[in-house]
């Protein structure tokens, strides 16, 4: 979505032969090069080029849209971390980036090296030592992000992914890997064996990561910050960037991150001779974060419902896996939607409103917000304006309807208000 292309995934009826270059499904087998149509949104996959309008932003279409910023409490932003993602979301009215996922950063093709053989050294020194290699690149994209979007939000997430997801497959890769590095390969191999995990999505992985090499997060605050001073120097203007820490659960890690986050600040500061200001804050992606979400705004200025997450662990179901059930459960009436696309209003929206309430109680204005692809999801906004939150963010192409659907909350609160 973010890239503005359909994927379908977990479609777990098709099967693909990827030697001979076909997959099967119902009994038809495709061979490579035939044409099918993907509709991301309804998960479908079908036979043949489906005719396409392609869709056009009009006249008609900007005043519908001055129409509804002018009846929206919400403010909608974007999902985005790349320039072109930042440009999109900015041409469709986003009001902020509330979603960078830096690990997209850490892709490329330039840079994945470094990310490999930070992963895989053994020791914090070797860490480091990679880690100021990707260090220039972070803060190459951050100056990027935030000269694109002025002096509007940007919520940056620092590192979250398993490190699993980053490391070499195979010996061929690892070789390739300690041949380009000059690192041993046998003890690559070692150590990508140690960090196997068996289920990575409750693993090593979000803060966890910063908690126990706290040099990785340190490398992305001081990324961030020396951006943000650099665009501020450059343009006069200062971004105010908002740090957030993924898959938080407890008060105490919360702290840990913060006071990580303020050193590394000052420090950057005392440096340039020069400050901006910025946030720190967290997703709430975990029950329990929501549930001692008072103990997390002590140390945290916002909140984001991270609601992929949120969903994943509030019912135990991996997204990735859903696909191969959750259709049984819809046609059985158990699910009127699927959960990752519609948000579950009443167990994770439970635990939205209760969040929202004990974060407050410590922190009046502390800043809610969601992230998770609900935040595109008409139904699940409304949700989002009755549980009081300051904005939603969705993908860039979905920015629009976004606007279009906050307007409509407002709207129906506003008359449901009235009527009482
Ligand atoms: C989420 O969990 O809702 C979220 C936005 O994070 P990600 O999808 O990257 O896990
Ligand atoms: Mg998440």
């Amino acid at each position: 979505r973010g890239m503005g292309r359909p994927c379908v995934s977990g479609a777990g009826e098709i099967r693909i032969d990827e030697k001979a270059g076909t997959f099967t499904v119902r009994g038809r087998t495709f061979k490579a090069g035939e044409v099918i149509t993907i509709d991301g949104s309804r998960g479908e996959v079908m036979d043949g080029a489906v005719r396409m309008i392609e869709p056009e932003l009009t006249g008609d279409f900007q005043t519908l849209m001055g129409w509804a910023d002018g009846l929206r409490r919400l403010k909608v932003r974007a999902n985005a971390e790349t320039p072109l993602d930042a440009r999109t979301a900015r041409g469709f009215g986003a009001e902020g980036i509330g979603l960078c996922r830096t690990e997209h950063m850490f892709f490329d093709e330039e840079r994945i090296q470094a990310v490999r053989e930070m992963i895989l050294a053994d020791n914090e020194s070797g860490r480091r030592a990679a880690l100021a290699r990707i260090a220039p690149f972070q803060k190459a994209d951050f100056v990027e992000l935030f000269t694109i979007m002025a002096a509007l939000p940007v919520t940056v997430r620092l590192l979250d992914p398993p490190l699993h997801e980053f490391i070499p497959h195979g010996d061929a890769e690892i070789d390739a890997l300690a041949a380009a590095s000059g690192l041993d390969a046998a003890k690559l191999k070692r150590r990508a064996r140690e960090l196997h995990e068996t289920n990575p999505m409750l693993g090593h992985r979000g803060c966890r990561l910063g908690v126990a090499y706290p040099e990785i997060y340190e490398m992305q605050v001081r990324a961030i910050l020396e951006a943000a001073l650099e665009v501020k120097r450059v343009s006069g203007e200062a971004p105010t960037p908002e740090i957030m820490h993924p898959l938080v659960a407890k008060g105490q890690e919360m702290k840990f991150l913060r006071e990580l986050t303020d050193r590394t600040a000052e420090a950057v500061f005392a440096e340039a001779g020069d400050r901006v200001d910025y946030l720190v804050g967290t997703m709430i992606e975990l029950p329990r974060a929501a549930l001692r979400a008072d103990d997390l705004a002590e140390y945290a200025a916002f909140f984001s419902f991270g609601t992929n997450d949120l969903t994943q662990t509030t019912f135990g179901i991996s997204r990735d896996d859903s696909g191969r059930f959750l259709q049984a459960y819809m046609d059985k009436g158990i699910f009127e939607h699927d959960p990752f696309v519609r948000l579950d209003q009443e167990g994770v929206g439970d635990l939205i409103r209760i969040a929202a309430e004990r974060g407050r109680r410590v922190r009046a204005d502390v800043k809610l917000g969601i992230c998770g692809e609900h935040g595109g999801d008409p139904a699940s906004i409304a949700f989002c304006e009755g549980a009081g939150l300051d904005y939603v963010s969705c993908s860039p192409f979905r920015v629009p309807i976004a606007r279009l659907a906050a307007a409509q909350a407002a709207l129906a609160a506003k008359r449901s208000h009235t009527s009482c």
